[in-house]
């Protein structure tokens, strides 16, 4: 059993393939990866709990990065997994991937199916109740009592991996993509999904309750690159803004510090009691391998080294 006082904050990096666009351009694939856990950009070495290149499967992916979060939600602890990283750069691919194919699946419908997979496994005994929640354009709001919750969002108790996933689905039809210069499928919102699993033993009256938030992050290019203005300038600067104030709250919670700035941030309110505590954090940092996208490669690289 895990220790209950210890908060362990795992990052990984992951570099996608290049993709048809950046081969027709002639961008040169930059990274070069030493062991399993260096990548080196342009002679100047990063450091991770692991790096994946680019022919990482997904199941090795949720091998590395969840199957140990999901055992312990399973006993009892909260845990959240991110992924961060410029538009375009594998995010919702690595979280989400194809929610219908074995092989393509990403992360969460691979817990979703552990989860069950173990709760099949357990005798009459054990009673469980699984709750999920699933938004994406993730608008933040505060009850009379400043009490922050996600707004529209509805959590649903669920009985089979096939309802989680129709709750994904459902949680994407309202998706807010805005147009930017930098990619037409340039998401500037954040996604979050969380499973809340609940058992009781029915003869002995013991009770655990774990919760997961699975956040894939909004889009983390520079405002300047994106060529935004207007409405969707304001939007982008208070992305940035968020994720700054979550890379404030992570590298504190990894410094240990006594003050950890949860309060900036509205995310960081909602997951505050899943960052915080006797918690189990892992942020996967992904990465354009390209020569185009050099710049932001290095500054994803640099947000991950400080969560460290
Ligand atoms: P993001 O969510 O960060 O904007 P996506 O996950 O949508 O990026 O990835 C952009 C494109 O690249 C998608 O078509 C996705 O299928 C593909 N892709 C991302 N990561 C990989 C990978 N590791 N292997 C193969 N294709 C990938
Ligand atoms: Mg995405």
């Amino acid at each position: 059993m895990a220790d209950p006082a210890e908060c362990t904050i795992k990052v990984m990096c992951r570099f996608r393939p290049l993709n048809s666009s950046e081969v027709t351009r002639g961008d040169k694939y930059i990274p070069k990866f030493q062991g399993e856990d260096t990548v080196v950009i342009a002679g100047k070495p990063y450091m991770f709990d692991r790096v994946f290149q680019s022919n990482t499967t997904q199941e090795q992916v949720y091998n590395a990065c969840a199957q140990k979060i999901v055992k312990d939600v399973l006993e009892g602890y909260n845990g959240t997994i991110f992924a961060y990283g410029q538009t375009s750069s594998g995010k919702t691919h690595t979280m989400e991937g194809n929610l219908h194919d074995t092989d393509s699946m990403g992360i969460i419908p691979r817990i979703v199916q552990d989860i069950f997979n173990y709760i099949y496994s357990m005798d009459e005994n054990l009673e469980f109740h699984i709750k999920v929640m699933s938004k994406t354009n993730l608008s933040v709001h505060e009850d009379k009592n400043r009490v922050p919750y996600v707004k529209g969002c509805t959590e649903r108790f669920v009985c089979s991996p096939d309802e989680v996933m129709d709750t994904i689905d459902e949680g994407k039809s309202n998706r807010h993509v805005a147009v930017t210069n930098m990619n037409e499928h340039s998401s500037r919102s954040h996604s979050i999904f969380l499973i809340n699993v609940k058992q009781e033993n029915t003869q002995t009256e013991q009770k655990l309750s774990g919760k997961l938030y699975l956040v894939d992050l909004a889009g983390s290019e520079k405002v300047s690159k994106t060529g935004a203005e207007g409405a969707v300038l304001d939007e982008a600067k208070n992305i940035n803004k968020s994720l700054s104030s979550l890379g404030n709250v992570i590298s504190a919670l990894a410094e240990g510090t006594a003050y950890i700035p949860y309060r900036d941030s509205k995310m960081t309110r909602i997951l505050q009691d899943s960052l915080g505590g006797n918690c189990r954090t892992t942020i996967v940092i992904c990465c354009s391998p390209s020569s185009y996208n050099e710049a932001e490669t290095k500054s994803t690289l640099m947000f991950g080294q400080r969560a460290k």
